[in-house]
């Protein structure tokens, strides 16, 4: 089992500010979450510069993610270490990651705009179903999503500042690979977790 924080962003997101060195350092002293997918919104930049960083570490494990932005908002990548080229139809986003082999993941369904509903049509992977910056009924309503979808919960700090980070992560029954991880979440094989209330 490996707990890994599923969803944070580093500086090269423009609305960050963490720093991928701060992040390897972060997660290489964490006494139990030894996994991070970084999920910049629309670039790979900052996940290069993690994994350029991490390389020399042993036990940390860093996963390639991306959160796209579609008009519908916010879908996430894990898997897949290349962006797409056309940022608008969510059509063409769910395309790109199902031919690269990529992990779907839906991620704060119901904040922001109205797109909590019609993600219920998204042939998701998984539903992020705790974030921190979520309201409780909003992230209650994602895990209720989750639960009629019949798809897998998982969770992330989505961290933008690096106060933020690890406060939710999720457990994995996997392997430390990136390829036993994206298996297991398939699978369902997550438990969804908040480090405020473990
Ligand atoms: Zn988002
Ligand atoms: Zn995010």
């Amino acid at each position: 089992m490996i707990r890994i924080d599923l969803h944070v962003h580093t500086i090269f997101s423009g609305d960050a500010t963490i720093s991928p060195k701060f992040i390897v350092n972060q997660l290489y002293s964490h006494p139990f979450i030894k996994g991070v997918a970084i999920t910049d919104h629309d670039t790979l930049e900052g996940y290069d510069r993690v994994r350029k960083l991490a390389a020399t570490y042993e036990d940390v494990l860093i996963i390639p993610g991306i959160e796209v932005s579609t008009q519908w908002g916010h879908i996430n990548i894990l898997g897949v270490e290349e962006k797409p080229r056309d940022w608008l139809t969510i059509e063409r986003v769910i395309d790109f990651a199902r031919e690269r082999g990529g992990v779907i993941v839906i991620p704060h369904p119901y904040r922001g705009s109205s797109m909590g509903e019609r993600m219920r049509d998204i042939p998701a992977d998984a539903i992020e179903v705790f974030n921190p910056h979520s309201t409780y009924e909003q992230n209650k309503m994602a895990e209720k999503m989750a639960k009629a979808k019949n798809l897998p919960g998982v969770a992330g700090s989505d961290a933008h500042d690096p106060r933020e980070m690890w406060a939710a992560y999720t457990e994995v029954k996997a392997e430390p690979s990136v390829e036993a991880v994206l298996n297991a979440i398939r699978k369902g094989l997550t438990k969804a977790k908040s480090a405020r209330q473990p």
